[in-house]
Parts: C-alpha cells; structure tokens; sequence
C-alpha cells in the first residue's frame, strides 16, 4: 500500500497553506476537504482583513484561490470525509486515516486542520438570515455595520469582548445575556460595563430575528418577567462558543476540557509524533483566517523537520 508523507485534514486557511508549503517542499501531500469544503470561510460574505486584498474578497472566492494555490505546486484535494483515525505512538511510525467509504490511507505524518464551528441559537429567523446580518464574528463583520445600532448574543468572554469591539465601530450595541449574570472573567464583565454605549440585558433571550432579507431587529423576551420587546437593529452578532471539530480525535490525542487539541509551546507538534494541527482546531483565541493560515506554514514546515530528523524524506 503507498505511504503518503503528508496527509491533510481539512480545507480551511490553515489546511490550504499547510498543503501550499508541504507541496513547495515535495512532501507531495493530500488534502481530504471534510463536510465543509473550503470551511467557515465559505460561510461569510465578505472578507476584508485578509493581507493582500486591498479591495476584500468574498470567503467562498479566497477558498477557491486557496485551493487553486495549493493544487498550482501538486496537492491532490479530494472532496471526501476521514472519519477515523489510527495514531501510532511511534516516532517514524505510519499513521492510518479512513474515509467515509472504508479506504485506508496510510501516512507518515499528518496535519490536522479541522477548525471549529461557531454554534447558532437554531431558530429558523437565524439560520434564514445568515449572511444577512446574522454574523457569529464581529472581527470579520463588525465593520459592515459602522454606526449602526446591533445586537450581540451571549455571555462569554468572546462576547464581552466582541461587544467593546463592535462598540468601537458602532453607535450602540446592545448585549443580550440569557442568565442573570456574565460568564466572562470579572476584567472582561467590568470592561462591558465601563463602556457607554453597551446596553446590557440580563434574562434576555432572542424569540425572533426581524426582516426578510436583512436583520431589521430582534424581539427578545425576559425569562424572569416575560416581558417581550422588539429592538431594531441591522446586525445580530452570535457569541455563545465554539465547537471544536475534534470528535474524530477523541482518545488518542490530548485536547484541553473543551475539546481543542493541544500544541507544544510555540510549534504545531501534538503529543503524538507525526501528528501536527493548525488553525481552529487548537486555537480558541484569535480564530482569524490570517492567524489560522498562519498556523498551517508552520505546521507544513514541523511535518517537514520532523519527516527530515526522522530520515524519511
Ligand atoms: P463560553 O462557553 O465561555 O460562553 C458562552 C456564552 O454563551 C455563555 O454566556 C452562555 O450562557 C451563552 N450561551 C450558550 N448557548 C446559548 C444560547 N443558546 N442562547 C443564549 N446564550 C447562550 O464561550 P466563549 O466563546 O465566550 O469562550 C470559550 C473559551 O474561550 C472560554 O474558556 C473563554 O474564557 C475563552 N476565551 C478567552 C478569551 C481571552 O482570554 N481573551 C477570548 C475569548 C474566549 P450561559 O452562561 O448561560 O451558559
């Protein structure tokens, strides 16, 4: 059976530029895309803080150039699923990976490049608007809404601070937290509220997003009083976590309590040798399509020292 030297798990920004960097590199890798070609790129509109493109881009096109720029030096994508994984514990050990049809693809290293999926409310008025205002990050998005008033969902420390993000940039943002109190850390609450134009609700939850084809506003109800009241607003920002894509993983390499896999200090190396990840799925800080790309070289040149120091290339 052939051994490949690089397989890749994923087709977002750090997949692409791991695949662009191991295939300048001969390491003549595999790209399996997963359930979401080109990943939660392809899902915004438009992209604006991606070096190199002065006029932005939109997500679904930049993945596209991605692929194009990694198929340009030979990486072979295919439009499939790996849905379980064999690790060997052995330095120089041959890895397994299995498609969703039961091929077995053998392989001297692999990268992991899975991301995350931002998590939604899940009501129909949400998921009909994504793209229409429904946005679950305001770093790429807040922007469009320069201004304007918004509202954002959640209680985190992603939402404290995407709300004095979006409150920078927007006349008004007003904070919907569904319990009586803020997960955020007392330096993220106090940040919240020390920001004038934040409007913070408690017991506040989201029955409906208004408008047909943009986000007109939110009618929210308060789970203490029932009370309901509309508010208007032309963004609906979603911040109530992420998900790491990492159940495949599960067992055989170490991820943190919330299911993020774990890399060594500054590098892209895992606890299992050979196995390298990038990008979102073992980043829960930054989550930027630049810092995820980031990620990928860096891992593509880890795979590369590490198939060198092992006296496989
Ligand atoms: P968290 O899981 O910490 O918080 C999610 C928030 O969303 C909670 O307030 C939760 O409410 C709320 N929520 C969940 N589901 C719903 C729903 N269906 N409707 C309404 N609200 C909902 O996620 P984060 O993304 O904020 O943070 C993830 C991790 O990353 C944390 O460990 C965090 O500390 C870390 N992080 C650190 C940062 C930093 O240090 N700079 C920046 C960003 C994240 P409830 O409390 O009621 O469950």
């Amino acid at each position: 059976m052939q051994v490949l030297k690089t397989l890749i798990i994923g087709s977002g920004p750090a997949g692409y530029t791991a695949a662009i960097y191991a295939a300048r590199a001969d390491l003549e890798p595999v790209v399996y895309t997963g359930m979401e070609p080109g990943g939660q790129l392809t899902t915004t509109t438009e992209v604006d803080n991606f070096p190199g493109y002065p006029e932005g881009v939109d997500g679904p096109t930049m993945m596209i150039h991605l692929q194009k720029q990694a198929e340009r030096f030979g990486t072979k994508v295919n439009n499939g699923f790996i849905n379980k994984v064999e690790f060997s514990k052995n330095r120089g050990g041959i890895h397994k990976a299995f498609t969703e049809d039961g091929t077995e693809i053998n392989t001297k290293t692999i990268i992991i490049s899975t991301g995350a999926s931002a998590k939604y409310l899940g009501i129909p008025s949400e998921q009909r608007l994504r793209g229409g205002g429904v946005s679950a990050c305001a770093v790429c998005d807040g922007f469009f809404f320069k201004g304007q008033e918004v509202a954002i969902v959640g209680g985190g420390d992603t939402a404290a601070e995407e709300a004095t993000y979006l409150a920078k940039i927007c006349s008004k943002v007003t904070m919907l937290v569904r319990k009586d109190r803020m997960r955020a850390s007392k330096a993220m609450q106090h940040r919240v509220l020390k920001t004038a134009n934040i409007d913070l609700r408690y017991n506040s939850e989201i029955e409906e997003v208004l408008g047909d084809q943009v986000v007109e506003g939110v009618r929210i109800k308060n789970n203490k009083t029932n009370v309901k009241e509309e508010i208007s607003v032309s963004g609906l920002f979603i911040a109530i976590g992420h998900k790491p894509n990492t159940d495949l993983f599960r067992g055989q390499i170490e991820m943190d309590e919330l299911g993020y896999l774990i890399t060594k200090n500054k590098t892209t190396h895992t606890n299992i040798p050979g196995v390298f990840a990038s990008g979102d799925v073992q980043d829960k800080e930054y989550r930027q399509a630049v810092t995820a790309a980031g990620t990928g070289c860096m891992a593509a040149l880890d795979a590369e020292r590490y198939l060198q120091s092992v006296n496989d290339l």
